[in-house]
C-alpha cells in the first residue's frame, strides 16, 4: 500500500546522517533535531517496540496536565497538555469548531501542537484535523495506515506531506515519553490493518500518568475491545475511558467495561446524531458498574486535571 511504503521510507530517511548506535541485537537508537530540538527516537526491531521521547520544551510553561474532550458535536477529539508543555491532540473532529476548543485550551501565541493521533480516517475524526495543519504546526502525526477514499483523508495526507510533520505508522509498542512520568502508549493496531474497515483499524492508545491511566478507543468496535481483553486483562483498568464509537452498542461491550472499571466514561457525540448514540444499552452497562457517564453534548468541554494521583474535574 503506497502510504504505509512512504512512511517507513520517510523514517528510514530521518536515520540517515542521524547519530545511531546498537543497543542489542535487535535494538537501534537514533538522535535526530527537529525545529532546532533534540528528539531522541529509538527504535526496537522495524517499527514495533519504537518510543520517542520529546525533550526540550520551546516554550516552559508550568500547567498542570489536563485533558480536554473538545465538544465537537457528532465526532470526537481530546487535547492533552502537560506540564512542562507539552501538547497532543488525539482526533480533530468534524469540522473547524476543534480550533475553538483549542484555542480556549493554548496560549493565543502558540502555533506548535507536538504530536496529533488521527485513530482513523473516518471525516468525524479527521476533517478538522485539516484546519488544525492549516493553523498550526505539528511535530508528529500517527495513522493506524488502513485504506481510506475519502477527499478529506486525502487532503490530510497532503497536508502531512507538505507540512514535513513526521508522519508515523502507529504500532502497538511504540510510546511517547512526553516527561514528568507521563506517556502515551500505543495499544492497537498490532498488525497491518489497511485491508479493515476503518473503524477496526482506530488507533487505541493510553495515556499514563502516575497512578492515573485514561484510556483512548477512536471507534474500535467490540471485537477489538475482546482482543485488547485477551492481551491485558485486568491491565486494561483505567480511570477515563473515552468510550468507543460514541456510545453506539458497537462498543463498551459488558466485559470490557468491568475490566476498565474506569470511574468516568466519556461520549463524544452531537446532540443532533442521527445515529441513536449513546445507545440505552451502553447506558446501562456504565450504570451497572457505577461508571460516571459525562457527554459533550450535555456538558460542551469537558476537562480533567491530574497531579498524577488523582483526577479533577474542571
Ligand atoms: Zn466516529
Amino acid at each position: 500500500m503506497f502510504r504505509q511504503r512512504a512512511v517507513i521510507h520517510h523514517i528510514q530517511d530521518v536515520t540517515q546522517g542521524s547519530l545511531r548506535d546498537t543497543c542489542d541485537g535487535n535494538h537501534i537508537r537514533y538522535t535526530i533535531f527537529v525545529n532546532a530540538r533534540r528528539i531522541v527516537t529509538a527504535s526496537c526491531g522495524a517499527l514495533l517496540g519504537a518510543s520517542i521521547v520529546i525533550t526540550h520544551a520551546a516554550f516552559v510553561r508550568t500547567n498542570a496536565f489536563s485533558i480536554t474532550f473538545i465538544d465537537v458535536g457528532q465526532g470526537d477529539a481530546a487535547f492533552i497538555t502537560t506540564p512542562s508543555g507539552r501538547q497532543i491532540l488525539i482526533d480533530g473532529g468534524p469540522d473547524r469548531s476543534v480550533l475553538r476548543g483549542l484555542a480556549e485550551r493554548m496560549p493565543w501565541w502558540d502555533r506548535h501542537i507536538d504530536v496529533v493521533i488521527a485513530t482513523h480516517p473516518d471525516s468525524d475524526h479527521v476533517s478538522g484535523l485539516i484546519d488544525v495543519l492549516e493553523r498550526y504546526r505539528v511535530s508528529y502525526i500517527f495513522d493506524p495506515g488502513v485504506a481510506h477514499d475519502t477527499p478529506q483523508a486525502e487532503s490530510l495526507f497532503a497536508l502531512v506531506a507538505d507540512e514535513e510533520a513526521q508522519h508515523v505508522l502507529a504500532r502497538r509498542g511504540q510510546f511517547l515519553d512526553f516527561g514528568d512520568g507521563i506517556r502515551l502508549e500505543i495499544l492497537f493496531p498490532d498488525r497491518d490493518v489497511s485491508g479493515l474497515e476503518t473503524n477496526a483499524a482506530s488507533i487505541v492508545a493510553r495515556v499514563i500518568y502516575n497512578d492515573i491511566v485514561i484510556l483512548l478507543t477512536g471507534d474500535a468496535p467490540e471485537s477489538i475491545e475482546r482482543y485488547l481483553v485477551s492481551l491485558h486483562g485486568k491491565d486494561m483498568r483505567a480511570d477515563i475511558l473515552k468510550a468507543g464509537h460514541h456510545g453506539s452498542n458497537t462498543s463498551s461491550s459488558l466485559h470490557f467495561v468491568g475490566l476498565v472499571s474506569p470511574e468516568y466514561a466519556i461520549i463524544s457525540r452531537g446532540c443532533d446524531n442521527t445515529y441513536g448514540h449513546p445507545h440505552e444499552s451502553v447506558l446501562e452497562t456504565f450504570a451497572r458498574f457505577d461508571v460516571s457517564v459525562l457527554d459533550t453534548c450535555t456538558e460542551g468541554n469537558i476537562t480533567f486535571e491530574s497531579d498524577g494521583q488523582s483526577l479533577v474535574r474542571r
